[in-house]
């Protein structure tokens, strides 16, 4: 897509704050954060959104939501537990899809929203 913007950053033509990148996904600090952490998933194919996935994007789906936890505890906000069911810490997973669902860049990406609170429901 020549006017995607998640295109252009998967593409290296628009700086953002990188966090991760393979040959599928890259992963990058949202602009506009909604909490202390707030990066964003992405895969580099452009697909508008979830709902226009299917089995065929089983397998980046899953690599997508696999790397959240791992890319979270990176940015501290990481879910831990000591084994006697008490955890700390922990973030938000997000997919925006369509305009009833807050979306606004049309290319897939998992918003993963962590840090200590208030920032609880503000997306
Ligand atoms: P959504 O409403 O789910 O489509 O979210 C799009 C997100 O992309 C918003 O949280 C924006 O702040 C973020 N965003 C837009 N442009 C950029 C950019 N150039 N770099 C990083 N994040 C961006
Ligand atoms: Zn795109």
């Amino acid at each position: 897509m020549t006017n995607c913007i998640f295109c252009k950053i998967a593409a290296g033509q628009i700086p953002t704050k990188k966090i991760y990148e393979d040959e599928d996904l890259i992963a990058f600090h949202d602009i506009n954060p909604a909490a202390p952490v707030h990066f964003l998933v992405v895969p580099k194919m452009h697909i508008p959104t979830l709902a226009d996935c299917d089995e065929n994007h089983a397998a980046l789906l899953s690599k997508m939501m696999l790397l959240a936890p791992k890319l979270a505890q990176e940015q501290g906000c990481g879910y831990t537990t000591n084994g006697n069911g008490n955890g700390a810490g922990g973030f938000k997973t997000l997919f925006n899809t369509g305009p009833d669902g807050g979306q606004e860049v049309y290319h897939l990406h998992l918003h993963v929203i962590g840090g200590p609170k208030p920032w609880r429901g503000q997306r």
